[in-house]
């Protein structure tokens, strides 16, 4: 990681300034999760080895906040979803790492908003299914209303946990 430290560095200070992006940030730096430029064309990636957000840089300056809360807070849902099911890596080692099962991008989505609630990042849980891929929108809709609505109002919280993972 050392030598991509600098790269690293300048990558962070490219987001906005704006409080909940910095929020989402230093949950990352929390979990000891790294941040590096994307080089396959508009994706977003997370390499759970590499503990690696792949960023496509040109969003940071293009893309509404929205989406820059929601496709961090997807990314770190992925890396919860590693740490907490490790058998997961190996599943997914055969594929190409960008090509994540559904129900893999469905999980990484669920977490995402648990984040976000964790995080005290006002986002209703409509605008944050507006802005998912309708293939899995459902599925992640339904999931949360089913298994997670209770812990989002309860007092515990994720983020004590997450201070455990490294
Ligand atoms: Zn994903």
């Amino acid at each position: 990681m050392a030598p991509n430290g600098a790269i690293g560095r300048s990558l962070w200070d490219q987001f906005p300034r704006n409080r909940y992006i910095q929020r989402l940030l230093q949950l990352c730096k929390r979990m000891q999760v790294c941040l590096d430029r994307s080089e396959v064309y508009r994706q977003w990636l997370y390499h759970p080895t590499q503990r690696t957000i792949y960023v496509w840089e040109p969003d940071l300056k293009s893309e509404s906040l929205s989406f820059l809360v929601v496709i961090i807070a997807h990314e770190l849902g992925h890396a919860l979803d590693f740490d907490t099911h490790p058998e997961l890596i190996d599943q997914t080692r055969e594929r190409r790492w960008w090509e994540m099962p559904l129900e893999i991008e469905a999980a990484a989505f669920v977490n995402g908003f648990r984040l976000l609630k964790d995080l005290h990042i006002p986002f209703s849980l409509d605008h944050y299914i507006e802005m998912i891929d309708e293939s899995i929108a459902v599925t992640v809709r339904d999931t949360i209303e089913r298994e997670h609505l209770c812990c989002l109002l309860s007092k515990r919280r994720l983020s004590d946990a997450l201070t455990c993972v490294s």
